[in-house]
């Protein structure tokens, strides 16, 4: 069996810094909007920049750059603009922090042939990997723009993964366990405690698949579909 394990939010944390540096951008445009009003000009841009920028950091800071010109009506001073480079930058020069167990659950996992497949920004994504010290655990990385059917499929034939012999294992039910069952091949849905919202899947999408409280009964899960 090939594991596959996506890494922000189910390796590392990820989602608990974008979600604090929402609420100091909140606070940074209080003078011109109310919070909500903020969050949900931030997310309107987002949408509209995701097939420009792609995911991550650096996506984010342009978002929330465009965002307080919209919210300020181009009344936000360069301080305000500095501020919001000194947030982005914060995310990116966050260490890797791995979620709890991680080291131990990836070696208990060495029958398996282990892959990881995370989606965002080449450079940032690249730079968290070396930063989390578990590289050596994975027989194949990839790193990719977008987590659909398509793209896993690419990936798997380009490894010569037959998808009756893949498991995805990750946080998101949209990207992570979704594309992957409709492919036929088999995910596990392992939540984390914030979702983003344009990472939320939609509508009652049908499908059963397991879901783990913790990473940690991974391996017992593993065991009895082997
Ligand atoms: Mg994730």
């Amino acid at each position: 069996m090939i594991v596959a394990f996506d890494a922000d939010d189910t390796l590392w944390h990820n989602e608990d810094k974008f979600q604090e540096t929402h609420r100091e951008f909140e606070a940074l445009l209080a003078p011109w909007a109310e919070a909500a009003a903020v969050e949900e000009q931030l997310t309107s841009v987002q949408r509209t920049n995701l097939p420009r920028y792609g995911f991550g950091a650096k996506s984010f800071m342009l978002s929330m750059m465009e965002t307080a010109l919209d919210i300020s009506d181009h009344e936000a001073p360069p301080e305000t603009l500095r501020e919001i480079i000194r947030l982005g930058q914060a995310i990116l020069d966050r260490p890797t922090q791995l979620l709890e167990g991680v080291p131990e659950v990836l070696a208990s996992l060495s029958n398996f042939t282990l892959m990881m497949i995370t989606k965002g920004d080449l450079y940032a994504q690249l730079s968290s990997i070396e930063k989390s010290g578990l590289a050596d655990h994975f027989w194949r990385i990839d790193v990719v723009a977008h987590k659909d059917a398509a793209t896993y499929a690419e990936v798997l034939e380009r490894h010569d993964v037959p998808i009756e012999r893949f498991v995805m294992v990750g946080n998101s039910v949209k990207s992570d366990v979704l594309p992957v069952l409709e492919l036929g091949g088999r995910s596990v849905h392992v939540p984390y405690h914030v979702t983003w919202t344009l990472e939320t899947a939609e509508d009652d999408h049908g499908q059963e698949f397991p879901t783990l409280e913790r990473l940690a009964d991974l391996p017992e899960l593993l065991e009895s579909w082997s």
